[in-house]
């Protein structure tokens, strides 16, 4: 048998990591416990859910528990479960690098946050089975996985190096074992706690993991008399006191659930230490019965937009036994970050993914949970407007994808969404923006811009703000994507006032501006000769007041956002052919067609439209063709008028 011990070296971060855990958590070092209990109930739930398919993999031995044993002299705790157990390659994999992907950017953000803001951190990142170095000088993990003949030791000191060596005699499942610290010189008395007392763990596991679904168990004979306690016997006749109640938390009546126990609940679920957005929980009864705990978190989890979650994150149980996590049928795509459980009574208990996607009552549970997410969005919209305005900036991108892709839900998504506007710095709904609007409004108008701010300042909006009329901006890049679903809202269409016609143009105002068009048509001509291919016309306006020259797309070309995105991903894209126009009330545009029909000169002609184009761009925030040409005519046009302003010599 070998028993050569091999030394490793944990991955450069994970050693940072540790000491910044090590030495900035001291007030929240208990939550070891309950990494390490949602660790074995996760491994149980593994083990049940292997052995659907592989019957060599079922608990044979022994029921699923999680085992406390506790010796309070040696000061010792471990934690065992038997659930699936790791290989030698996945303790490597699991304990010895931190698994996530998110690693490094935990560490950036680590180190920009003040220590109170590391927890949050922490449980972002899922890296809980390393708090248990908050309270231990050294860890034993012994682990067997369930297929497997022999089992691992690894052991550490949370140095930055960690020791595996082989267990043939190891059980299936995982032991824990932690050689717990002593109390440091510096720590406060009440901060303290013993952590190898049965009712200190008794304590925390009713804290922490009271709805864990697997007993949680200690030794009877360690705890004393444990009066009122559930008591439990293994299967060697061993006595012990289950600590958790195991109600989980979705069968409990709605209004009995305090917040406190929706966040712990939640953290348990999802690994994610923030208190939840908001609680969906209710109850089906009927044709077909289930119980939904669905919860909207408050941040992006990590690498969001990494493509790394593309599921939504529900679990499916059936009569409290957990069948499947990701459950892909009972919720659109486009609700991915919604994290929860559905526990089905009617569903059998072998359902299998294939399955589900051929039963009937899956397509109405997916549907009433649809509904119910979008009315509590609904209901957050009223109350909570602050907070939704947060919710929204972190998943309205992925809550649009509703409008593009699920045509019946298309305007009830469009009735949540909020959109920024020229009405101020708070986001806005469409329902809002109408309720805002002349009682006569045909139109909701938009515009597409890279960011509010711009969008704020832009050339187009300067007519209808002289009418008191509000734009929306829509500043996001899947907007126009959006806007390719959502032609209208409530029966009024979306009207983009940077492109084709003017609509809101009275009768008169267009009379006038088509008389004066022709009128300076020479003028405008020679400017489209003199351009050829960079602008489609010349035209005069109808958007401007103040600003001279606007640049607005042809009807039915591409928007702003899918041209940047053509942009990053392909060279060639399709030309994006604009209109420049002028506003003729404009002392410059006077000017310069007067110059003209003066004494037409291609030369100044060119000058003058390749600097109101200039202006132009600027203007939307966008970037120059030629910025070397722009400032060298800007140059020529400042000596010249400086020329003109000198006095003349004698
Ligand atoms: P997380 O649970 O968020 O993945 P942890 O640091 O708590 O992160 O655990 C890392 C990994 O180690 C787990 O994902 C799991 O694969 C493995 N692991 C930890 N504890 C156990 C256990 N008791 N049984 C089996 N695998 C475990
Ligand atoms: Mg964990």
């Amino acid at each position: 048998m070998s028993t050569s011990t091999q030394t490793h070296s944990f991955q450069a971060e994970v050693k940072e990591l540790l000491s910044l855990m090590i030495h900035s958590l001291y007030s929240h070092r208990e939550i070891f416990l309950r990494e390490l209990i949602s660790n074995a109930s996760d491994a149980l739930d593994k083990r049940r859910f292997e052995a659907l398919t592989d019957a060599s993999i079922a608990t044979s031995d022994a029921a699923p528990r999680i085992v406390l044993e506790c010796d309070n002299l040696a000061h010792v705790l471990r934690v065992r479960d038997n659930g699936i157990g790791m290989g030698r390659e996945e303790v490597i994999a699991n304990l010895g690098t931190i698994a996530r992907s998110g690693t490094r950017k935990f560490l950036e953000a680590a180190r920009e946050k003040q220590a109170a803001g590391l927890p949050q951190l922490i449980g972002q990142f899922g890296v809980g089975f390393y708090a248990s170095f908050m309270v231990a000088d050294e860890i034993v993990v012994v682990t067997r996985r369930a297929n497997e003949p022999a089992g691992t030791r690894w052991r550490s000191k949370g140095d930055g190096e960690y020791a595996l060596e082989d267990a043939p005699e190891a059980a299936i499942g995982t032991t824990v074992e932690l050689f717990l610290k002593s109390r440091g010189v510096e720590e406060e008395e009440d901060s303290f706690q013993d952590f190898a007392e049965p009712r200190v763990l008794r304590d925390l596991v009713r804290r922490y993991s009271d709805f864990v679904e697997y007993p949680i168990v200690i030794d009877a004979a360690t705890f004393g008399p444990a009066a009122g306690m559930k008591e439990d016997k293994l299967e060697d006749g061993t006595k012990v006191v289950v600590l958790n109640t195991r109600r989980p938390l979705w069968a409990r009546p709605k209004e009995e659930v305090t917040k406190d126990e929706h966040a712990e609940f939640y953290r348990h679920l999802t690994h994610d230490w923030n208190e939840p957005f908001e609680a969906i929980h209710f109850k089906v009864e009927g044709t077909s019965e289930y119980t939904a705990l669905l919860y909207l978190p408050a941040e992006r989890p990590p690498g969001w937009f990494e493509g790394r979650s593309d599921k939504p994150q529900v679990s499916l149980y059936v009569r409290r036994v957990f069948i499947m996590a990701e459950c892909e049928a009972l919720l659109p795509q486009w609700l991915r970050f919604v994290r929860g459980v559905v526990d089905s009574q009617d569903l059998p208990l072998n359902v299998s993914r294939e399955i589900l996607q051929s039963n009937r009552q899956i397509p109405q549970i997916k549907k009433r949970l649809t509904k119910k997410v979008l009315d509590a969005f609904g209901a957050c919209l009223a109350e909570r407007r602050e907070d939704y305005q947060k919710f929204w900036r972190n998943f309205g991108t992925t809550i649009k994808e509703g409008i593009v892709f699920d045509t019946e839900q298309r305007e009830a998504v469009a009735s949540i969404a909020l959109f920024a506007s020229s009405a101020g710095e708070d986001l806005c709904t469409l329902d809002e923006y109408l309720g805002r609007a002349p009682k006569d409004a045909k139109e909701i108008f938009y515009l597409s811009a890279a960011d509010a701010a711009t969008a704020s300042r832009s050339p187009h909006l300067e007519a209808l703000k002289a009418q008191g009329r509000e734009v929306l901006f829509f500043v996001d890049p899947v907007d126009d994507w959006v806007l390719e679903h959502l032609h209208e809202y409530k029966e009024k269409p979306l009207v983009s006032i940077g492109r084709g016609e003017a609509t809101w143009e009275s009768d008169t105002a267009k009379a006038d501006r088509e008389e004066r068009e022709r009128e300076a048509r020479p003028w405008l001509e020679s400017m489209e000769s003199v351009l050829g291919d960079e602008i489609s016309r010349v035209r005069f306006s109808s958007r401007l007041k103040d600003s001279p020259a606007v640049l607005v797309d042809e009807e039915g070309t591409m928007g702003l956002h899918m041209q940047r995105v053509f942009e990053h991903t392909h060279s060639a894209a399709p030309e994006r052919k604009r209109v420049l126009e002028l506003n003729r009330e404009h002392p410059l545009i006077q000017e310069l067609e007067r110059a003209h029909r003066d004494s037409p000169d291609r030369e100044r002609a060119e000058a003058a439209a390749q600097l109101l184009i200039g202006q132009a761009v600027l203007a939307e925030g966008g970037a120059l063709r030629d910025p070397v040409r722009f400032s060298r005519l800007i140059s020529d046009l400042m000596l010249a008028s400086s020329r003109a302003a000198r006095p003349p010599t004698a």
